[in-house]
């Protein structure tokens, strides 16, 4: 289908687009693979595009003291090949190389994924495992929201209509992603993020609930001692998976136990 009518501006800078933002329902556009589906499909009808993919400064990967920092405006295939994250976490390059195909992962922003807040979505269980924090700039100037505040609910986050998510700062740490998908481009039936870091396991699910989850029962078990195949007995624990056409709910809460025994046995 083709879009509702929309005007576009192109933002000179992240203070411009919180300034264009101000109009009603106007909407930020990066990547475009989210949003431009969404418009064709006249689930979202936005008034204003304010496009700030080709603002500069926002796209790069660099250190901070301890932490690595990634641009909002990062794309999917640059974070999957960054040589800082695929030496020190790893899970993230990973699960970015995970992300739909090629076409999608060269348009396709971090920034872009996390604002959608799709609980199907790979990365933002990542960045939840890894207790990511993300740097949001707004009307009332820039706060830092950790992840495990700003998924919120199908399709919400803790962003407000004009703010902009200008970067995320993820630890080092290692781990991994284990994805269950039907076919090689497709969302995540389940997917599972394991970092380990501080001393401890942190595990997120994909697409057993309306956020990405933490599985604390699996990580309050392996704090205990158990071994992986004891703790992700409890991988279902407090989560509501849907039943749709990837799979019933129950299939999942099974894959979700399957997959958080491998994705633990293998970090
Ligand atoms: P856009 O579409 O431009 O924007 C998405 C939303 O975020 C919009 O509401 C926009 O206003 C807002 N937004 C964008 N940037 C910012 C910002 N910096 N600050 C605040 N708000 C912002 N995802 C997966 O996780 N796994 C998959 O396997 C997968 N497969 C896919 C397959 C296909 C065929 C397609 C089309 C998509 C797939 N996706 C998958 C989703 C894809 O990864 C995301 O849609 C896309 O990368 C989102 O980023 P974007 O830059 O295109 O965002």
């Amino acid at each position: 289908m083709i879009p509702a009518a929309f005007d576009y501006e192109r933002a000179e800078s992240v203070d411009n687009a919180i300034e264009l933002l101000s109009r009603e329902d106007a909407k930020l556009l990066a990547g475009g693979h989210s949003l431009i589906p969404a418009m064709r499909l006249r689930v979202a009808r936005p008034s204003l595009l304010v496009d700030i993919g080709r603002l500069d400064g926002l796209s790069t990967i660099h250190e901070e003291g301890e932490t690595i920092v990634i641009g909002a405006l990062a794309r999917l295939h640059d974070v999957a090949n960054d040589s800082l994250l695929r030496e020190h976490c790893k899970v993230m390059a990973h699960a970015a190389s995970l992300v739909g195909d090629p076409q999608v992962r060269h348009r396709g922003t971090i920034g872009g994924v996390v604002a959608h807040g799709d609980p199907a979505s790979d990365l933002p269980t990542v960045l939840l495992a890894l207790d990511a924090d993300f740097v949001v700039s707004g009307p009332q100037g820039e706060r830092t929201v950790p992840a495990g505040d700003f998924f919120r609910g199908v399709f919400q986050t803790a962003l407000g209509p004009q703010d902009v998510l200008t970067a995320m700062r993820v630890p080092r740490a290692s781990g991994t992603y284990v994805k269950f998908n039907r076919r090689a481009q497709d969302w995540a039936t389940v997917g599972v993020a394991v970092a380990r870091m501080n001393g401890g396991v942190r595990v997120g699910l994909t697409s057993m609930g309306a956020t990405p989850l933490r599985a604390a029962g699996v990580e309050e078990a392996l704090a205990s001692g158990a071994d992986a195949k004891t703790a992700a007995e409890r991988a279902d624990e407090g989560t509501s998976p849907v039943s749709d056409l990837a799979g019933s709910a129950d299939y999942r809460r099974h894959l979700a136990r399957v997959l958080v025994r491998r994705a633990v046995e293998s970090i």
